[in-house]
């Protein structure tokens, strides 16, 4: 049961959902409502209104155009990690979707739900910032992009409308390795990583306060060899501020699960690159 009261309005197109959502202190957009509902059963979420997109078709569905694939926002995490377009250009999205919660919550759980939701740490930003992707905001002023890290490090901004991730679409070498919490399935920590010409991008959430791009463990492991000696040390040259104890981990504990994610997630990248 949801205690408190709110407002729901159906909205018929991408125009009407954003001037509802300009017009209304409190306007929350609703996609599969599987953060959202809970969050609204338990308090820890508010809204004056829902604004229910899920009849938007253009928001649907998985595209490539040249070298870049676009996820519409509303594609289903189910959907994401049996896309054939997506397993073949973006593994460690597909990977990331597939590790996600149940099949209940992959069935109604959406891309853009899953990228703006921000209570606590969930898979496919991190999966996204590895990729080099961004997200496309429909706002009062049109439509604009950004890098899938400023996303994860301010939400979707009040007044726009997430509507389809944009990622390069690179083939095989990249992975997304999880540990998962055993009661929620949420990432206690969760690394993805991209072998590039210009070396390894690599991101990791849960162990530290957001999802974040590593600058300086891609540094250490440019050129190689992704051995997990060598990664290993790349964490530990790191600050140790960077990892948050929590959940009854301590910080050393989480570096250390990070270091030992992206190792494994690299090595599986690198066999499939030569492969
Ligand atoms: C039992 C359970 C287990 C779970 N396990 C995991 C897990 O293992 N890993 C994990 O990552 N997540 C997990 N989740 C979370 C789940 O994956 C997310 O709740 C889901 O992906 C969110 O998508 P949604 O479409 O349901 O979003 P909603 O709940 O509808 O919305 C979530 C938030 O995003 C906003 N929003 C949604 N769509 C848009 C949009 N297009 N533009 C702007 N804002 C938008 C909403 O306003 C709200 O703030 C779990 C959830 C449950 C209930």
């Amino acid at each position: 049961m949801i205690l408190t009261d709110f407002d729901y309005a159906r909205a018929a197109s991408l125009e009407e959902a954003l001037t509802l959502l300009a017009g209304t202190d409190g306007a929350r957009v609703l996609a599969g409502g599987q953060s959202l509902l809970p969050g609204l059963r338990t308090g820890a979420e508010k809204a004056r209104l829902l604004i229910d997109v899920r009849h938007l078709a253009q928001l649907r569905g998985v595209g490539q155009d040249g070298g870049e694939l676009r996820i519409g926002a509303l594609t289903t995490l189910a959907e994401l990690a049996a896309d054939p377009l997506v397993r073949a250009g973006a593994p460690e999205l597909a990977a990331a979707a597939r590790a996600n919660g149940d099949p209940q919550v992959r069935n109604l759980g959406t891309v853009g739900g899953n990228l703006a939701a921000t209570e606590r740490p969930t898979d496919l930003p991190v999966a996204a910032i590895a990729a080099g992707a961004r997200a496309e905001l429909a706002g009062p002023g049109g439509t604009r992009t950004a890098p899938a890290e400023e996303l994860a490090a301010s939400g979707v901004p009040a007044g726009e409308v997430l509507t389809a991730l944009l990622v390069p679409a690179a083939g095989a070498a990249a992975a997304f390795e999880k540990t998962a919490d055993r009661a929620t399935r949420y990432p206690v920590c969760a690394a993805a990583v991209r072998i590039t010409p210009d070396g390894p991008r690599i991101a990791v959430t849960g162990a530290t306060p957001r999802a974040l791009r590593l600058r300086g463990v891609e540094d250490r492991l440019r050129g190689g060899p992704y051995t997990t000696t060598a990664v290993l040390a790349a964490f530990r040259a790191e600050p140790r501020e960077l990892f948050v104890p929590g959940r009854g981990t301590s910080a050393e504990y989480l570096g250390h699960l990070a270091g030992v994610l992206t190792a494994r997630a690299l090595a599986r990248a690198a066999a499939h690159s030569s492969a």
